[in-house]
């Protein structure tokens, strides 16, 4: 079955504003059967007082508290409207943010009925002056959180993969998403700050753990596309070092675009096969 895993809406605020009906009709124009709308959750309140760098950078990142019943109302009224031609499941982008995890699951108790099929994101972690971080802001921010580390990649990719870990063993509760987005997040800005080298032993065997935990847990591994269109990055997520080793586990890798507009729907799907085989 040909499966988009992982889109936004027009309520996004850092994506497009573009219609995600028109999202849904191309997804369908391309023969997607399935195609999940999963925006991104609100960010707990309490956040902005660990966070550090460019203030866009929780207030842009997701919906607001008050946009949730909004988007949920557009999301099923799709999902209703196009049930003869395509399977769309509503859901959510959920951060995880060490500290915050309590607000997480009481976000996903209140709205996880409300929902079928839902991702888990690594957007940010500790950096300069013990604060936290986002990973995928942009370049520059990204210099400014985590700049003392660059000289040594693999203190970089650590505190990443250790987030990750936090992340797939944080109690969620049992709305908690299945699908674990963009595990390689960390590599988007590789171009620009000399994060290309593969990760060391110490690191793949924190990678390994993750993915046995993933594999116990019966949960999925975004395959997203989005980071080979990205001018830094340059590759997918998780990357082949990543899938390799999830596809001799067992774990699905299911395909997402991460499209924040209608021109990204379903792009780079007739890749797949060679980025994870080839
Ligand atoms: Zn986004
Ligand atoms: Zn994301």
């Amino acid at each position: 079955m040909r499966v988009d895993g992982h889109t936004h809406t027009e309520l996004c605020p850092h994506g497009s504003g573009e219609a995600t009906e028109k999202m849904v009709q191309r997804a369908i124009q391309l023969g997607f059967q399935r195609y999940c709308i999963t925006e991104h959750a609100p960010l707990p309140p309490a956040f902005s007082q660990q966070y550090a760098g460019d203030p866009t950078g929780i207030t842009e990142a997701s919906l607001r508290l008050d946009q949730v019943e909004p988007y949920l109302a557009l999301a099923e009224d799709l999902q209703r409207r196009y049930a003869d031609q395509i399977n769309i499941s509503v859901g959510f982008e959920v951060d995880f943010l060490p500290g915050q995890v309590a607000w997480t699951r009481q976000f996903l108790d209140q709205y996880g009925p409300r929902t079928q099929d839902n991702i888990l994101s690594v957007h940010f972690m500790r950096g300069a002056d013990q604060r936290i971080w986002a990973i995928d802001l942009s370049a520059a921010n990204f210099m400014t959180a985590f700049g003392e580390w660059l000289a040594t990649p693999q203190r970089v990719f650590e505190e990443y993969y250790q987030t990750v870990w936090q992340s797939v063993n944080a109690d969620l509760g049992r709305y908690a998403p299945q699908r674990i987005g963009h595990m390689s997040l960390v590599r988007k800005y590789q171009d620009a700050c000399g994060l290309q080298e593969p990760l060391n032993a110490g690191n793949l065997l924190l990678v390994d753990q993750i993915l046995n935990r993933l594999h116990q847990q019966h949960r999925e591994l975004d395959l997203n596309l989005a980071g080979l269109y990205k001018p830094f990055c340059n590759d997918f997520y998780p990357g082949r070092e990543i899938s390799t080793r999830a596809q001799k586990l067992g774990i699905p890798l299911i395909y997402g675009s991460d499209a924040h507009d209608v021109a990204s729907v379903g792009r780079g799907h007739h890749l797949i096969k060679t980025l994870i085989n080839g």
